[in-house]
């Protein structure tokens, strides 16, 4: 293990971190089951990306097939990337039926700011100031990870996001309004400042910022005001896409707005590097016509085969249908658990949050203290939230009441060793 993290500080540099105080190395992943290099079982709780269950055979054998036979850039013809794209609009309403494909999230995010200045010639973006975009450079300036050399740009502005314990505006009830009132607030800064506002990037159920409780309606008054300004609504469903919340292929249907641009990516290959930009007609001619645009490995033939066979699992396994089931499921268990702390429990589909308080302040190392712990008895998830103190758990999609069932028990054999 120490030879191995010297050989990574070295290969990689500093600050490179690995979760938990001791690393864990894995070595295989099969469903919803990761295995370290002592064969030591985990039940995997945290990855999104292996969407359809690590290393599922019918997307591997849809690689294999594609890498054995073709893989080149898109300025040829092949009908893997077209096929896919009919596959993937069909998903959508609201007319966004055209696509770019890339590899990364980051490039989604990057490509859907340039739509955005493409469509309103301005320059200014909006996000929350408790999220994560990506590692572009114009997309890192939306995140508040690490502030940019020299600080925040003029064209940024990062409104405060929307939380379940102190709603922003005083209640539930004013929180849609009071976050809209901010994204207002933003854009008079923009246009003021000279950079004007080109668009609003954001999670639908705000997943990063700790996947607060919020109603159906809550995006209404902010579409409205991003309208009534002319800019470009952006959902980034990177992370609640391809029907993890459950209701719907897309978290934004559960919002009830319609984007103008939508990016996807984690979930879309299964761990195969592919994402997405998804944008309407309109949208996309501003965007083609401002800027082009090439990517050599985005839409490849071994790309479009592992993004195709994802789609087919998710169809033919019924695992959208199948998180909506398993929700109020694991929600209820959770609620049955005692945290040793106020434990407040929020699902959407098959993402998860326990956000851990104690006289109503964020009990980050209680929250830090159980993630270590879960892993040595073999249950893998994670934190969020600006105070790290929400547990966040957003298993393989095929999640199911076997892998629940174990996941209770642990949490309750843990917290019942808790010395904090
Ligand atoms: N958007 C969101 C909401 C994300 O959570 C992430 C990654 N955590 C990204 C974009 C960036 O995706 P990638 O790492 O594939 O570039």
């Amino acid at each position: 293990m120490t030879e191995m993290l010297d050989r990574r500080a070295r290969a990689r540099g500093p600050n490179v971190p690995t979760f938990y105080n001791e690393p864990v190395h894995i070595v295989r992943g099969e469903g919803g089951w990761l295995w370290d290099a002592d064969g030591k079982r985990y039940l995997d709780c945290y990855n999104n990306v292996p969407h359809v269950g690590h290393c599922h055979p019918r997307v591997v054998e849809a690689i294999a097939r594609q890498a054995a036979t073709l893989n080149t850039h898109t300025r040829y013809l092949h009908d893997g990337i077209l096929t896919y794209i009919e596959r993937l609009t069909a998903t959508f309403d609201h007319d966004l039926s055209q696509v770019i494909m890339v590899c990364s999230g980051s490039e989604a995010n990057d490509i859907a700011l340039r739509m955005a200045q493409a469509v309103t010639g301005k320059r200014g973006f909006i996000a929350t100031n408790a999220t994560y975009h990506g590692t572009t450079t114009a997309v890192s300036q939306l995140s508040r990870r690490r502030p940019p050399i020299g600080g925040y740009p003029d064209h940024v502005r990062l409104v405060p996001a929307p939380t379940t314990l102190t709603p922003l505006g005083g209640s539930m009830d004013a929180q849609g309004a009071a976050f809209a009132a901010g994204i207002q607030t933003a854009i008079e800064e923009l246009e003021a400042n000279g950079s004007g506002f080109a668009g609003l990037m954001l999670c639908p159920i705000f997943a990063n910022e700790g996947l607060p409780d919020l109603p159906d309606d809550f995006l209404a008054p902010t579409a409205e005001v991003v309208r009534a300004a002319g800019g470009v609504l952006i959902c980034d469903e990177v992370q609640p896409g391809f029907g993890r919340t459950g209701r719907a292929m897309w978290s934004h249907a559960w919002m009830n707005v319609a984007p103008d641009v939508v990016t996807l990516g984690k979930p879309m290959g299964n761990g195969h590097p592919v994402a997405a930009t998804v944008a309407r007609p309109d949208v996309m001619a501003a965007f083609r016509e401002a800027f082009g645009y090439f990517n050599t490995f985005g839409g490849n033939p071994v790309s479009c085969a592992a993004a195709r066979a994802v789609l087919d699992v998710i169809e033919d396994e019924g695992l959208v249908a199948h998180a909506a089931r398993m929700s109020p499921r694991v929600v209820a268990d959770l609620k049955t658990l005692d945290f040793r702390a106020e434990a407040h429990i929020r699902g959407r589909g098959q993402f998860y949050a326990v956000e851990l308080t104690r006289d109503g302040a964020p009990a980050g190392d209680l929250a830090k203290w159980l993630i270590e712990a879960l892993k040595a008895r073999g249950v893998l998830m994670g934190v969020i939230g600006p105070a790290r103190n929400i547990l966040k758990f957003r298993p393989p999609m095929p999640f199911d009441e076997s892998h629940a069932a174990l996941l209770m028990t642990t949490m309750e054999e843990t917290l019942a060793t808790c010395p904090i």
